[in-house]
Protein backbone atom coordinates (compact mmCIF):
# COMPACT_ATOMS: atom_id res chain seq x y z
CA UNK A 1 0.00 0.00 0.00
CA UNK A 2 1.30 3.26 -1.07
CA UNK A 3 1.69 5.73 1.74
CA UNK A 4 1.53 9.47 2.02
CA UNK A 5 2.86 11.91 4.62
CA UNK A 6 1.32 15.96 5.03
CA UNK A 7 3.21 18.94 6.61
CA UNK A 8 0.47 21.47 7.37
CA UNK A 9 1.69 25.48 8.02
CA UNK A 10 -0.70 28.00 8.58
CA UNK A 11 -4.14 28.47 9.85
CA UNK A 12 -7.31 26.70 10.71
CA UNK A 13 -7.86 26.47 7.32
CA UNK A 14 -5.44 25.15 6.22
CA UNK A 15 -5.85 22.89 8.66
CA UNK A 16 -9.37 21.54 7.62
CA UNK A 17 -7.60 21.16 3.89
CA UNK A 18 -5.22 19.05 5.30
CA UNK A 19 -7.80 16.89 6.86
CA UNK A 20 -9.66 16.39 3.62
CA UNK A 21 -6.51 15.71 1.65
CA UNK A 22 -5.74 13.12 3.98
CA UNK A 23 -9.35 11.92 3.76
CA UNK A 24 -9.26 11.56 0.24
CA UNK A 25 -6.00 9.58 -0.22
CA UNK A 26 -7.24 7.24 2.51
CA UNK A 27 -10.38 6.82 0.06
CA UNK A 28 -8.27 5.98 -2.97
CA UNK A 29 -6.39 3.35 -0.87
CA UNK A 30 -3.37 4.97 0.37
CA UNK A 31 -2.26 4.96 4.23
CA UNK A 32 -0.65 7.67 6.55
CA UNK A 33 2.59 7.48 7.15
CA UNK A 34 4.38 9.01 10.46
CA UNK A 35 6.88 10.66 8.89
CA UNK A 36 8.11 11.81 5.31
CA UNK A 37 10.96 9.66 5.17
CA UNK A 38 8.42 6.72 5.27
CA UNK A 39 6.12 8.17 2.67
CA UNK A 40 5.59 7.62 -1.19
CA UNK A 41 4.00 10.74 -2.15
CA UNK A 42 4.93 14.10 0.82
CA UNK A 43 2.97 16.97 1.03
CA UNK A 44 2.89 19.85 1.77
CA UNK A 45 -0.16 22.39 2.20
CA UNK A 46 1.74 25.67 2.96
CA UNK A 47 0.78 29.29 4.32
CA UNK A 48 1.99 32.77 3.12
CA UNK A 49 0.81 35.15 5.52
CA UNK A 50 4.00 36.30 6.16
CA UNK A 51 7.75 35.61 4.63
CA UNK A 52 8.73 33.75 7.78
CA UNK A 53 6.65 31.45 6.82
CA UNK A 54 7.88 30.56 3.48
CA UNK A 55 11.34 30.52 4.96
CA UNK A 56 10.57 27.60 7.39
CA UNK A 57 8.45 25.83 4.79
CA UNK A 58 12.13 26.19 2.19
CA UNK A 59 13.72 24.15 4.54
CA UNK A 60 11.06 21.21 4.93
CA UNK A 61 11.50 21.35 1.05
CA UNK A 62 14.97 21.21 1.06
CA UNK A 63 14.22 17.66 3.15
CA UNK A 64 11.91 16.53 0.37
CA UNK A 65 14.11 17.33 -2.47
CA UNK A 66 16.77 14.97 -0.44
CA UNK A 67 14.32 12.25 -0.39
CA UNK A 68 13.28 12.87 -3.80
CA UNK A 69 16.69 12.21 -5.01
CA UNK A 70 17.33 9.29 -2.98
CA UNK A 71 14.26 7.60 -4.30
CA UNK A 72 12.73 9.25 -7.49
CA UNK A 73 9.94 6.92 -7.59
CA UNK A 74 8.27 9.59 -4.58
CA UNK A 75 6.18 12.32 -5.27
CA UNK A 76 6.82 15.45 -3.78
CA UNK A 77 3.54 18.05 -4.13
CA UNK A 78 2.99 21.22 -2.84
CA UNK A 79 -0.61 22.89 -1.77
CA UNK A 80 -1.94 25.96 -0.38
CA UNK A 81 -1.24 29.89 -0.20
CA UNK A 82 2.47 29.61 -0.68
CA UNK A 83 1.74 27.46 -4.15
CA UNK A 84 -1.22 29.95 -5.14
CA UNK A 85 1.25 32.65 -4.85
CA UNK A 86 3.83 31.67 -6.74
CA UNK A 87 2.63 29.62 -9.24
CA UNK A 88 3.57 30.92 -12.37
CA UNK A 89 7.35 29.94 -10.81
CA UNK A 90 6.74 26.73 -8.93
CA UNK A 91 8.22 24.39 -11.01
CA UNK A 92 11.27 26.27 -12.48
CA UNK A 93 12.75 27.20 -8.80
CA UNK A 94 12.12 23.58 -7.07
CA UNK A 95 11.89 21.15 -10.60
CA UNK A 96 11.59 18.07 -8.15
CA UNK A 97 8.16 19.01 -7.14
CA UNK A 98 5.65 17.13 -9.44
CA UNK A 99 2.51 18.50 -8.35
CA UNK A 100 1.42 22.16 -7.13
CA UNK A 101 -1.92 23.39 -6.31
CA UNK A 102 -3.66 26.10 -4.75
CA UNK A 103 -6.07 26.14 -1.64
CA UNK A 104 -9.21 25.60 -3.84
CA UNK A 105 -7.94 22.49 -6.24
CA UNK A 106 -6.80 19.78 -3.49
CA UNK A 107 -9.53 17.63 -5.18
CA UNK A 108 -7.51 17.93 -8.29
CA UNK A 109 -4.45 15.79 -6.15
CA UNK A 110 -6.50 12.87 -6.76
CA UNK A 111 -6.92 13.72 -10.09
CA UNK A 112 -3.21 13.65 -10.37
CA UNK A 113 -1.92 10.47 -8.32
CA UNK A 114 -4.74 8.61 -10.57
CA UNK A 115 -3.65 9.54 -13.96
CA UNK A 116 -1.31 7.70 -16.49
CA UNK A 117 1.38 10.08 -16.49
CA UNK A 118 3.06 11.81 -13.33
CA UNK A 119 4.53 14.49 -15.58
CA UNK A 120 4.79 17.61 -13.37
CA UNK A 121 1.08 19.70 -12.84
CA UNK A 122 -0.03 22.86 -11.17
CA UNK A 123 -3.80 23.31 -10.37
CA UNK A 124 -4.63 26.89 -9.63
CA UNK A 125 -8.22 28.41 -10.23
CA UNK A 126 -10.26 28.86 -7.40
CA UNK A 127 -13.27 26.65 -7.83
CA UNK A 128 -14.59 23.96 -5.30
CA UNK A 129 -14.55 23.58 -1.55
CA UNK A 130 -12.61 20.80 -0.06
CA UNK A 131 -14.92 20.52 2.40
CA UNK A 132 -16.59 18.42 -0.38
CA UNK A 133 -14.25 16.22 0.16
CA UNK A 134 -13.99 12.79 2.66
CA UNK A 135 -12.45 14.44 5.83
CA UNK A 136 -9.85 12.92 8.14
CA UNK A 137 -10.43 14.64 11.68
CA UNK A 138 -7.70 15.11 13.85
CA UNK A 139 -9.58 14.35 16.97
CA UNK A 140 -13.37 12.32 16.68
CA UNK A 141 -15.27 14.78 18.41
CA UNK A 142 -14.53 18.32 17.01
CA UNK A 143 -14.68 18.57 13.13
CA UNK A 144 -13.76 21.67 11.38
CA UNK A 145 -16.85 22.78 8.94
CA UNK A 146 -15.81 25.17 6.00
CA UNK A 147 -18.82 27.47 5.37
CA UNK A 148 -16.66 29.74 2.77
CA UNK A 149 -13.95 30.53 0.95
CA UNK A 150 -12.06 33.87 0.21
CA UNK A 151 -11.96 37.25 0.82
CA UNK A 152 -14.04 40.34 -0.77
CA UNK A 153 -11.52 42.97 1.65
CA UNK A 154 -8.52 44.41 1.05
CA UNK A 155 -6.41 44.78 4.15
CA UNK A 156 -3.19 46.35 2.95
CA UNK A 157 -1.20 44.30 4.48
CA UNK A 158 -2.73 41.05 3.80
CA UNK A 159 -1.91 37.82 0.95
CA UNK A 160 -5.16 36.09 1.05
CA UNK A 161 -7.50 37.86 -1.19
CA UNK A 162 -4.73 36.87 -4.00
CA UNK A 163 -4.18 33.03 -2.82
CA UNK A 164 -7.73 32.41 -2.15
CA UNK A 165 -10.22 34.15 -4.58
CA UNK A 166 -13.15 36.26 -4.17
CA UNK A 167 -15.89 35.53 -1.06
CA UNK A 168 -17.91 32.15 -2.05
CA UNK A 169 -20.67 30.71 0.58
CA UNK A 170 -21.37 27.23 0.80
CA UNK A 171 -25.23 26.38 0.56
CA UNK A 172 -26.59 26.44 3.79
CA UNK A 173 -28.49 23.14 3.33
CA UNK A 174 -25.21 21.67 2.04
CA UNK A 175 -23.86 22.89 5.59
CA UNK A 176 -26.93 21.69 7.84
CA UNK A 177 -26.16 18.18 5.97
CA UNK A 178 -22.71 17.87 6.57
CA UNK A 179 -23.04 18.93 10.74
CA UNK A 180 -25.71 16.80 11.01
CA UNK A 181 -23.56 13.70 9.20
CA UNK A 182 -20.93 14.74 11.46
CA UNK A 183 -23.36 14.56 14.32
CA UNK A 184 -24.32 11.75 13.54
CA UNK A 185 -20.30 10.45 13.60
CA UNK A 186 -19.96 11.29 17.09
CA UNK A 187 -19.13 15.35 16.87
CA UNK A 188 -19.72 17.24 19.29
CA UNK A 189 -18.07 20.77 18.86
CA UNK A 190 -18.13 22.35 15.32
CA UNK A 191 -15.68 25.35 14.43
CA UNK A 192 -17.17 27.08 11.19
CA UNK A 193 -14.50 28.12 8.73
CA UNK A 194 -14.07 31.21 6.51
CA UNK A 195 -11.39 34.09 5.58
CA UNK A 196 -14.06 36.85 6.90
CA UNK A 197 -17.04 34.15 8.32
CA UNK A 198 -19.30 36.75 9.56
CA UNK A 199 -19.95 38.13 5.88
CA UNK A 200 -20.92 34.53 4.83
CA UNK A 201 -23.91 33.85 2.52
CA UNK A 202 -23.82 37.36 0.83
CA UNK A 203 -23.33 35.78 -2.20
CA UNK A 204 -26.32 33.32 -1.90
CA UNK A 205 -28.68 32.99 -4.98
CA UNK A 206 -31.77 33.05 -4.87
CA UNK A 207 -31.87 32.57 -1.14
CA UNK A 208 -29.81 34.45 1.17
CA UNK A 209 -28.92 33.19 4.25
CA UNK A 210 -27.05 35.26 7.14
CA UNK A 211 -24.81 33.63 9.29
CA UNK A 212 -27.06 34.46 12.22
CA UNK A 213 -29.30 32.47 10.11
CA UNK A 214 -27.18 29.77 9.64
CA UNK A 215 -26.01 29.42 13.50
CA UNK A 216 -29.66 29.21 14.39
CA UNK A 217 -29.79 26.15 11.80
CA UNK A 218 -27.00 24.52 13.49
CA UNK A 219 -27.87 24.77 16.64
CA UNK A 220 -31.18 22.95 16.63
CA UNK A 221 -29.07 20.16 15.20
CA UNK A 222 -29.53 18.11 18.67
CA UNK A 223 -26.31 16.53 19.14
CA UNK A 224 -24.08 19.18 18.67
CA UNK A 225 -23.16 20.78 21.84
CA UNK A 226 -20.30 23.40 20.39
CA UNK A 227 -20.35 26.08 17.92
CA UNK A 228 -17.54 27.83 17.28
CA UNK A 229 -16.42 29.91 14.51
CA UNK A 230 -13.48 31.59 12.90
CA UNK A 231 -11.90 34.33 11.43
CA UNK A 232 -14.92 37.29 11.85
CA UNK A 233 -14.35 40.93 10.58
CA UNK A 234 -15.33 44.15 13.03
CA UNK A 235 -17.65 45.22 9.96
CA UNK A 236 -19.58 42.12 10.02
CA UNK A 237 -20.18 41.61 13.67
CA UNK A 238 -23.85 42.54 13.22
CA UNK A 239 -26.37 42.13 16.35
CA UNK A 240 -28.16 39.65 14.94
CA UNK A 241 -24.88 37.50 15.00
CA UNK A 242 -24.20 38.65 18.69
CA UNK A 243 -27.53 37.42 19.35
CA UNK A 244 -27.10 34.65 18.95
CA UNK A 245 -24.60 34.07 21.34
CA UNK A 246 -26.78 34.82 24.13
CA UNK A 247 -29.76 33.29 22.75
CA UNK A 248 -28.77 29.93 21.40
CA UNK A 249 -27.25 26.52 23.68
CA UNK A 250 -24.48 25.66 21.42
CA UNK A 251 -23.07 28.94 20.37
CA UNK A 252 -20.21 29.36 22.69
CA UNK A 253 -19.50 32.55 24.94
CA UNK A 254 -16.23 33.08 22.81
CA UNK A 255 -16.12 35.92 20.45
CA UNK A 256 -12.76 36.69 18.37
CA UNK A 257 -12.58 40.04 17.40
CA UNK A 258 -9.36 40.94 15.21
CA UNK A 259 -8.17 44.65 16.42
CA UNK A 260 -5.08 45.06 14.45
CA UNK A 261 -4.76 48.50 15.46
CA UNK A 262 -6.36 50.53 18.15
CA UNK A 263 -5.18 53.51 16.04
CA UNK A 264 -7.92 55.18 13.73
CA UNK A 265 -5.06 56.22 11.41
CA UNK A 266 -3.31 53.33 11.09
CA UNK A 267 -6.79 51.15 10.78
CA UNK A 268 -7.12 53.31 7.76
CA UNK A 269 -3.79 53.16 6.19
CA UNK A 270 -4.41 49.13 6.59
CA UNK A 271 -7.43 49.64 4.90
CA UNK A 272 -9.05 48.15 8.08
CA UNK A 273 -12.83 49.63 6.70
CA UNK A 274 -13.70 50.52 10.50
CA UNK A 275 -12.11 52.91 13.29
CA UNK A 276 -11.23 52.75 17.01
CA UNK A 277 -15.13 54.17 17.93
CA UNK A 278 -16.78 51.68 15.73
CA UNK A 279 -14.88 48.99 17.12
CA UNK A 280 -15.13 49.75 20.89
CA UNK A 281 -19.25 49.87 19.91
CA UNK A 282 -18.97 46.47 18.89
CA UNK A 283 -17.27 45.22 22.35
CA UNK A 284 -19.98 47.14 24.29
CA UNK A 285 -22.61 45.74 21.63
CA UNK A 286 -21.20 42.49 22.64
CA UNK A 287 -20.62 42.75 26.44
CA UNK A 288 -24.69 43.83 26.85
CA UNK A 289 -25.73 41.02 25.09
CA UNK A 290 -23.28 38.57 25.99
CA UNK A 291 -21.46 40.16 30.03
CA UNK A 292 -19.87 36.72 30.35
CA UNK A 293 -18.11 36.35 27.14
CA UNK A 294 -14.36 35.71 26.11
CA UNK A 295 -12.79 38.00 23.98
CA UNK A 296 -9.97 37.41 22.17
CA UNK A 297 -7.87 39.58 18.96
CA UNK A 298 -5.10 39.87 16.50
CA UNK A 299 -2.70 42.92 16.73
CA UNK A 300 -0.16 43.92 14.47
CA UNK A 301 2.69 45.88 16.10
CA UNK A 302 5.22 48.33 13.62
CA UNK A 303 2.79 48.73 11.12
CA UNK A 304 4.55 51.14 8.68
CA UNK A 305 3.96 55.03 9.68
CA UNK A 306 2.85 54.05 13.69
CA UNK A 307 4.12 56.52 15.65
CA UNK A 308 4.42 56.12 19.23
CA UNK A 309 1.24 57.95 19.51
CA UNK A 310 -0.77 55.54 17.45
CA UNK A 311 0.58 52.76 19.62
CA UNK A 312 -0.16 54.23 22.38
CA UNK A 313 -3.96 54.13 21.25
CA UNK A 314 -3.81 49.87 20.99
CA UNK A 315 -2.53 49.78 24.42
CA UNK A 316 -5.24 51.88 25.66
CA UNK A 317 -7.93 49.79 23.73
CA UNK A 318 -6.05 46.41 25.34
CA UNK A 319 -6.32 48.04 28.99
CA UNK A 320 -9.71 48.91 28.33
CA UNK A 321 -11.37 45.50 26.74
CA UNK A 322 -9.48 43.47 28.78
CA UNK A 323 -8.56 40.90 26.12
CA UNK A 324 -9.12 36.92 27.64
CA UNK A 325 -5.90 36.63 25.00
CA UNK A 326 -4.86 38.06 21.86
CA UNK A 327 -2.10 37.13 19.16
CA UNK A 328 0.05 39.35 18.67
CA UNK A 329 2.64 39.93 15.72
CA UNK A 330 5.40 42.39 14.67
CA UNK A 331 4.81 43.79 11.20
CA UNK A 332 6.54 41.91 8.57
CA UNK A 333 6.37 43.44 4.95
CA UNK A 334 4.75 40.85 2.62
CA UNK A 335 5.66 40.51 -1.50
CA UNK A 336 2.76 41.25 -3.00
CA UNK A 337 0.39 43.25 -0.68
CA UNK A 338 -0.22 46.91 -0.82
CA UNK A 339 1.77 47.71 2.91
CA UNK A 340 4.70 45.72 1.62
CA UNK A 341 5.87 47.67 -0.60
CA UNK A 342 6.12 50.29 1.56
CA UNK A 343 8.98 52.58 1.88
CA UNK A 344 8.19 55.43 4.18
CA UNK A 345 7.67 55.40 7.60
CA UNK A 346 8.78 51.86 8.23
CA UNK A 347 9.40 51.39 11.88
CA UNK A 348 12.67 50.22 13.10
CA UNK A 349 12.75 46.37 13.78
CA UNK A 350 14.34 47.27 17.99
CA UNK A 351 11.01 49.84 18.59
CA UNK A 352 8.73 47.02 17.12
CA UNK A 353 10.39 44.61 19.45
CA UNK A 354 10.50 47.03 22.33
CA UNK A 355 6.56 48.17 21.62
CA UNK A 356 5.73 44.14 21.09
CA UNK A 357 7.12 43.80 24.44
CA UNK A 358 4.86 46.61 26.36
CA UNK A 359 1.77 45.40 24.45
CA UNK A 360 2.55 41.78 25.48
CA UNK A 361 2.63 43.19 28.89
CA UNK A 362 -0.78 44.93 29.04
CA UNK A 363 -2.41 42.10 27.00
CA UNK A 364 -1.11 39.01 29.39
CA UNK A 365 -1.99 41.61 32.79
CA UNK A 366 -5.14 41.96 31.86
CA UNK A 367 -5.93 38.58 30.84
CA UNK A 368 -4.66 37.17 33.82
CA UNK A 369 -7.39 39.99 35.36
CA UNK A 370 -9.84 38.85 33.74
CA UNK A 371 -9.74 35.11 34.14
CA UNK A 372 -9.91 35.72 37.83
CA UNK A 373 -13.80 36.04 36.94
CA UNK A 374 -14.01 31.80 36.56
CA UNK A 375 -12.33 30.89 39.75
CA UNK A 376 -15.15 29.44 42.06
CA UNK A 377 -17.24 28.86 39.39
CA UNK A 378 -18.10 24.95 37.75
CA UNK A 379 -17.28 25.59 33.68
CA UNK A 380 -18.57 22.87 31.41
CA UNK A 381 -15.54 21.53 29.66
CA UNK A 382 -15.18 19.62 26.57
CA UNK A 383 -12.12 16.97 27.37
CA UNK A 384 -9.20 16.34 24.50
CA UNK A 385 -6.88 14.51 26.53
CA UNK A 386 -4.01 14.39 29.17
CA UNK A 387 -2.67 17.37 30.29
CA UNK A 388 0.17 18.72 28.47
CA UNK A 389 1.87 19.77 31.62
CA UNK A 390 1.23 17.24 33.59
CA UNK A 391 0.64 13.17 32.59
CA UNK A 392 -1.52 12.86 36.00
CA UNK A 393 -4.39 15.48 34.72
CA UNK A 394 -6.41 15.80 32.17
CA UNK A 395 -6.84 18.68 29.38
CA UNK A 396 -10.44 20.73 27.85
CA UNK A 397 -11.18 23.76 26.98
CA UNK A 398 -14.33 25.60 28.42
CA UNK A 399 -17.09 27.21 26.69
CA UNK A 400 -15.12 30.44 26.37
CA UNK A 401 -12.48 28.81 24.79
CA UNK A 402 -10.07 28.72 28.02
CA UNK A 403 -7.68 26.08 28.30
CA UNK A 404 -8.51 24.19 31.44
CA UNK A 405 -6.19 21.74 33.17
CA UNK A 406 -7.81 19.58 36.20
CA UNK A 407 -7.73 17.07 38.28
CA UNK A 408 -10.59 13.45 37.63
CA UNK A 409 -11.52 11.01 35.65
CA UNK A 410 -12.99 11.78 32.36
CA UNK A 411 -12.59 10.92 28.40
CA UNK A 412 -11.82 12.59 25.48
CA UNK A 413 -15.28 14.04 24.11
CA UNK A 414 -16.94 14.05 27.02
CA UNK A 415 -18.10 17.67 28.25
CA UNK A 416 -17.46 17.57 31.89
CA UNK A 417 -18.54 19.70 34.87
CA UNK A 418 -14.70 21.29 36.28
CA UNK A 419 -14.78 23.65 40.03
CA UNK A 420 -12.27 26.13 38.88
CA UNK A 421 -9.81 26.52 41.37
CA UNK A 422 -6.77 28.64 39.82
CA UNK A 423 -6.34 30.84 36.54
CA UNK A 424 -3.88 32.68 34.84
CA UNK A 425 -3.19 34.76 31.79
CA UNK A 426 -3.11 31.25 29.40
CA UNK A 427 -5.08 28.36 31.53
CA UNK A 428 -7.53 27.60 34.26
CA UNK A 429 -6.87 24.92 36.50
CA UNK A 430 -9.50 22.98 38.48
CA UNK A 431 -11.23 19.48 39.74
CA UNK A 432 -13.70 17.57 38.23
CA UNK A 433 -16.61 18.67 40.36
CA UNK A 434 -18.24 15.85 41.81
CA UNK A 435 -21.46 17.41 43.30
CA UNK A 436 -22.35 18.23 39.48
CA UNK A 437 -21.30 15.15 38.29
CA UNK A 438 -23.64 13.43 40.90
CA UNK A 439 -26.32 15.69 39.73
CA UNK A 440 -25.46 14.49 36.28
CA UNK A 441 -25.64 10.78 37.12
CA UNK A 442 -22.19 10.33 36.92
S1 LIG B 1 -10.29 40.33 6.16
FE1 LIG B 1 -8.36 41.31 5.66
S2 LIG B 1 -6.85 40.23 6.95
FE2 LIG B 1 -8.67 38.95 6.85
S3 LIG B 1 -8.31 37.51 5.15
FE3 LIG B 1 -9.48 39.27 4.35
S4 LIG B 1 -7.93 40.69 3.54
FE4 LIG B 1 -6.88 39.23 4.93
Amino acid sequence: MKRYHVTTFGCQMNEHDSERMKGMLDSLGYAEAAAAEEADVILFNTCSIREKADSRFLAHLGHAKRLKLADPTRVVGVGGCWAQSVKDEVFERFPFVDVAFGPGQVHKLAEFLTSDSLTAQGFFEFEGFTGHLPGKRAREFQAWVQISVGCNMACSYCIVPSTRGREVSRPADELVEEVRALAADGVREVTLLGQNVNSYGRDLRPTRTSFAELLERLDAIDAIKRIRYTSPHPKDMREDVILAHAQLPSVCEHIHLPLQSGSSRILKAMRRTYTRERYLDRVALIREHVPDVAITTDIIVGFPGETEADFAQTLEVCEDVGYDSAFTFVFSPRRGTEAGALADGLVAHEEKVERMQRLVEVVQRRAAERAQRFVGRSLDVLVEGTSRTDASRLRGRSRHNKAVNFSGLAAPGEIVPVQITGATSQTLSGELSLLAAASRGR
